[in-house]
This record gives C-alpha cells, structure tokens and sequence, in this order.
C-alpha cells in the first residue's frame, strides 16, 4: 500500500494457525477443517493472498504439519513462508515474526480460525496501523457486561465503552517488536494488541465485522458452515452492474492538458490537483458506482498529499484494482469528451489504449466519443472540458 507521501509500504500478513484447538476438542486442529468444502486455514491465507496491500504472507503451523504443509500454501500467488508454532498463541506470532522480511515497515496479524474477515476490514487496519502505529479490529458489545467476582456482579459496564477485539490487528514493525519481547519475558496476553498496550503504545480501534466470527467450539462450525454457504450461492449468482461517472475541469493557461492519459499539445489545459485528467476521472467514478464502493474523492482525496500530481490513470488502476478484490470484472465503458477545442479525433486511439490498460481490458470494450457543446454554456465557451462515462462490470468469471 502507499502513506500519505506516495510511498510504497510493505506489508507482511502473519496468519497465526499454531494451535492446537484444545478447546475445540478434536483430533485434526480446527483450522484444517473445511467449510463448504474448503478447509478454514485456505480461507484465511486465501484473504490476505489476494489482497492488494499485503506483499508476503507467513503462516505459523503445528510443527509437524509445518513440515508437511498442504498444498495450497505451495503453490502461492506471492511470497508464503511457513514456521513452526509455538506452546503460546504469541510464540507462534513471535515465530512468524522472525520469519517477516527486512523491507516490511508493517505487520498484519491474523487469527486462522477468523475465515469471514473482507478485505475492506483489512484494509482499514493496515491503514489505521500505517497512521497510528497500531490498530486493532474490534466491534461495539450488544450484551450488557457485567464485572464479577466470586459469581457476584461486581459492577456493571457501561455498555459503549465496550469493544471485543477481533483480528486482524496490525503495527508497525517495531511496535510489534516491543510487544513481543514484553511476551517473552512472561506477559501472557490473548492477542498481541494488549501486549502492544502493555508496552506503552496506544492502539487505534477500527471498527470490525460480526461476521467475522471465531471458530473455537464445535459449535461455531454450524453457523461458520451456514455462513460459508450463504456467500458461495451469493458469490454464485451472476451480476451485471451499470455505473455512470461524470467530471468536469477548468481550463486554465498554464496548465499540461492530460485527457484519457494523453498529453495533447494545447496552450491551455485542465486545473485541478492532479493532472486534472477529466475523462480518467470519469471513468474511474463510473467503474467504482457500479460496484457501489464510493467515488474517486473517496478513494483518493485532494487533501491528501499523496495524490498531488498523481497520474489519473493509475487513480483508475487501483479502483479497478478494489473491485478485482470484491470479484468484479470491468466488461465495457462507453466515453464521451465534451470539450470545443482542441480537435480531440487524432487522440482517441491511444485514450482507448490507456483507458483499457489501466482497466485490464481489451480496447475493443473501450469506447471514446467526441462532442462540442455548439458553443453553449461553459464548455461551448471553452472555459471547461466536461466527461461523462457508463461503465458495466460483473462478478461471472467467464
Ligand atoms: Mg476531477
């Protein structure tokens, strides 16, 4: 992922699977069971394998089937290592913490037993974490609690102040580091983001998902498998969606005219804070509507730094890139460029080429019109260029 100056931050999942499961009482560990018909630790890994943010992936297993890992932590998409739990929870982190390359800045980690996490949940953490250091999944208690002692309430909580920690957690490399070491020396936490606590870090809470349950007795399995189907016939069920974007730019001396990509020789071009690409913002604000995942301000918000003098075109890849991750496919987008001059016919070529590269498709499902606005209004003045786009994406493979 990048931080807010544009850099690229590497990023390492560690998927915590060292257990054992003694409270789930059976003979294979619990993460090996399947769901639906695939087991519980390919659905965790699987999450973070297609993940844009995250670059590696360590997955702590019991020893001996660290020694025989199954198959599909072989054959990986990206770089997968495998280490040998510990007795602890947080010496199988501590384990796979050793095994995190140099390069990560930070580290995501991740219960195996928790399948259902989405990818904006990790997301948001890795954010969170990249900003404040450290950061936790967590969602709000719907039970009122109470504190006992001896059977006895001892008092009552006030329900908001009351958040259940999931995972994924994620830190920046360091901090996961003081929080180990406090591990070490005998803290004995249930999750590393107490341990970060303990060592004197604050922990930023993002808020988490219900449906990102723990399996931990048997009797989590009914509603996991209940829960795996659902989204298989949801995933199943075939979707088209249509989105429309519009955008409009003024045009100013002084300033490159960058449209669909190209830079096209013109004394006056398009204000704004990146390259003010009109026709690319278009695009990418139909694309991201008809997966109904926000708007380009949204993604890639003025106000941030990062994004100043950001090319548009890979504004466009990387939310073309988000509904990859939510199983979506762009199928065709349909342009038109209003704009009085320049003449942009000897052009529409390579914005097709760019529009399509950026999208992962071929030019053919790219379409770019022309029209003047006769002269009216401020584009038929030429004080503005102005774009609309329609986009269609679906979810079936084929
Ligand atoms: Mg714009």
């Amino acid at each position: 992922m990048l931080d807010h100056q544009g850099h690229h931050v590497q990023v390492t999942a560690i998927i915590a699977a060292g257990g054992r499961g003694q409270r789930f009482g059976s003979a294979r560990p619990k993460q090996l069971l399947t769901l639906d018909g695939r087991p519980i630790l390919e659905r965790s890994v699987a999450l973070f394998l297609g993940h844009p943010d995250v670059d590696e992936i360590v997955v702590a297993l019991p020893a001996d089937i660290a020694a025989d890992p199954p198959p599909y932590l072989r054959a990986a998409s990206k770089p997968v290592r495998i280490v040998a739990g510990g007795a602890r929870r947080q010496d199988s982190v501590a384990n796979g913490f050793l095994a995190v390359s140099e390069q990560s800045v930070v580290v995501i980690v991740h219960d195996a037993a928790r399948p259902f996490a989405s990818a904006d949940l990790v997301s948001r953490t890795i954010a969170a974490a990249v900003e404040s250091g450290a950061a936790l999944a967590a969602v709000p208690a719907s039970d009122t609690v109470k504190l006992t002692g001896d059977r006895l309430v001892i008092e009552t909580l006030p329900r908001e102040s009351i958040y259940l920690a999931q995972t994924p957690q994620a830190f920046r490399r360091e901090i996961l580091r003081d929080a180990l070491a406090l591990g070490e020396t005998g803290g004995e936490a249930t999750d590393e983001a107490s341990l970060a606590e303990r060592a004197g870090h604050a922990v930023r809470v993002v808020e988490g998902e219900p449906g990102n349950i723990k399996i931990t007795v048997p009797e989590d399995l009914t509603v996991a498998e209940a829960l795996a189907r659902r989204r298989a016939s949801a995933a199943r069920r075939p979707a088209i969606r249509v989105g429309t974007g519009y955008d409009l730019h003024r045009l100013v001396d002084g300033r490159p005219l960058v449209l669909g990509g190209v830079r096209i020789a013109s004394e006056r071009g398009l204000e704004g804070h990146s390259d003010a690409d009109v026709v690319c913002h278009a695009v990418t604000d139909a694309v991201l509507g008809a997966a109904a995942k926000g708007d380009i301000g949204r993604h890639f918000p003025d106000t941030d730094p990062a994004w100043k003098g950001a090319s548009s075109v890979d504004l466009l890849r990387r939310a073309v890139g988000t509904l990859r991750t939510a199983g979506f496919a762009v199928v065709n987008v349909d342009v038109v460029v209003v704009a009085e001059s320049p003449k942009l016919w000897p052009f529409v070529e390579a914005m097709r080429a760019n529009l399509a590269d950026a999208m992962g498709v071929a030019v053919y499902a790219v379409s770019v019109k022309r029209k003047t606005n006769e002269g009216v209004d401020a584009t038929g003045r030429g004080d503005a260029i102005a774009c609309h786009a329609v986009a269609l994406i679906t979810n079936s493979q084929s």
